[in-house]
């Protein structure tokens, strides 16, 4: 048994980012940047207007209820007809560019309009509500840096530089692969004995959660022949994950084909609870995790491996899920020899996050997985947490109240 994060540092030290690839800025969502993006220009490209109003000198409006006459209309999209001299106004709307000799924009609610003529009623400042040139974005600023998630507002960004596309690092291509001869694909009838296959299923969700593209690759009994087979069928992959067949029962032999012909395995048994029975190697010299068949031990052993492998070979900088601390509302108590991952449902409370497990901690009651947002992170070596203590908690759904 090793500890999680000497597991994890193993495996990432065999993970390496995947090559670059041209990507059009409406398929870029969720990918990561393979550069940096270079601003070309400034944004805004020119002092524009923050409010409908007039464009005037600023100076001239030091005596209160300033009269001014009104040029010409200026809406946003258009250019400017002339400059504004002493005395003058131009009736602007947001967005359009400040004509030539305006230094200021008066708020429309701070004027009496009359035909051709405004009144303005405050004393503004130059620069009051202009936007102005490269205030947002200056030409030559690094806006975005290799390595960023793209998320809706980069892509807006980038939207904004009119980059229609950019460099990102390619999707890994994750083969997965269920073992067992008691499950069955979830169109197949359930014969007695038999389960159906959820694994296969929140696997390839994790793996597309992750950024990476799944390829599913079905279910192989617990036969050596029926094993090699199917990873054969791997070979196009950049990452293979497995789930059930790596525990102690006679029929758990992932781990013996991991050592099998030119394969191998790296190590085995990891200090946490659940996913003790990790098992990590090379199978046809593509990296391979034999994940727990349980289902909450395979979920957590991809959150714990899997996840960051999929995120480096994408190009991520942050590897793990977020975390954030929360005072525990049901004490808990544990072996001090592993790691434990008890599910947990994280909510606000007051001006604080507090967290309480989701009841049974089986590994294989899936549905309190479906409950949990987090997973309460106990330490190897800790015994007791009290009631009111702070944990830490790994964020695993996005959602709560
Ligand atoms: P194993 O590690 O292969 O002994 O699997 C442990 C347990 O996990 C099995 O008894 C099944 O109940 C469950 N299991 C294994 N594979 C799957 C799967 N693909 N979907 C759902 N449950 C599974
Ligand atoms: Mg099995």
């Amino acid at each position: 048994m090793i500890p999680v994060e000497e597991a994890r540092d193993r495996i990432l030290s065999r993970i390496r980012a995947l090559p670059k690839e041209k990507v059009g800025l409406d398929e870029a969502l969720g990918r990561y940047l393979a550069e940096d993006i270079v601003s070309d220009r400034d944004i805004p490209l020119w002092n524009n207007s923050a409010m409908d109003g007039y464009a005037v000198r600023s100076e001239d409006t030091r005596v209160q209820s300033s009269k001014f006459k009104v040029i010409y209309d200026l809406p946003a999209g258009a250019i400017p007809k002339g400059p504004v001299g002493s005395g003058e106004a131009v009736r602007i709307m947001t967005g359009a560019p400040i004509p030539p000799g305006a230094d200021a924009v008066v708020m429309r609610e701070d004027t009496l309009e009359a035909k051709n003529k405004v009144t303005i009623l405050k004393v503004i400042k130059k620069g009051d509500n202009i936007r102005k040139k490269g205030e947002d974005i200056k030409k030559g600023d690094v806006i975005l840096q290799r390595g960023e998630h793209i998320g809706p507002a980069q892509i807006g960004v980038l939207a904004s530089l009119q980059r229609f596309s950019i460099f990102c690092f390619q999707r890994p291509v994750v083969a997965i692969i269920s073992t067992g001869d008691e499950l069955s694909e979830i169109d197949e009838p359930i014969l007695p004995g038999k389960i159906a296959s959820s694994n296969s299923y929140t696997l390839i969700s994790l793996v597309k959660a992750a950024g990476g593209t799944p390829l599913y690759l079905g279910i192989a009994k617990d036969t050596k022949k029926d094993l090699m087979e199917i990873f054969s069928a791997a070979k196009r992959s950049d990452l293979i994950l497995s789930s059930g067949g790596v525990s102690v029962g006679d029929y758990d032999i992932v781990k013996e084909v991991m050592k099998s012909e030119s394969n191998r395995m790296e190590f085995w048994q990891v200090e946490m609870k659940p996913g003790k029975p990790l098992a990590f190697g090379e199978i046809h010299g593509i990296p391979a995790l034999g994940l727990p068949g349980n289902p909450v031990s395979s979920m957590v052993s991809f959150y714990e491996f899997a996840r960051p492998a999929i995120l480096k070979m994408q190009g991520a900088k942050n590897l793990l899920l977020p975390t954030v601390t929360a005072r525990l509302k049901t004490p808990l108590q544990k072996k001090p020899d592993r790691c434990h991952y008890v599910r947990g449902i994280l909510k606000r409370e007051a001006s604080e996050l507090a967290v309480s497990p989701t009841g049974a901690q089986g590994s294989g009651i899936l549905s309190s997985m479906s409950q949990a947002n987090c997973l309460i992170v106990l330490p190897k070596g800790k015994t007791v947490v009290k009631k009111g203590e702070t944990v830490e908690c790994k964020i695993t759904h996005a959602s709560w109240g």
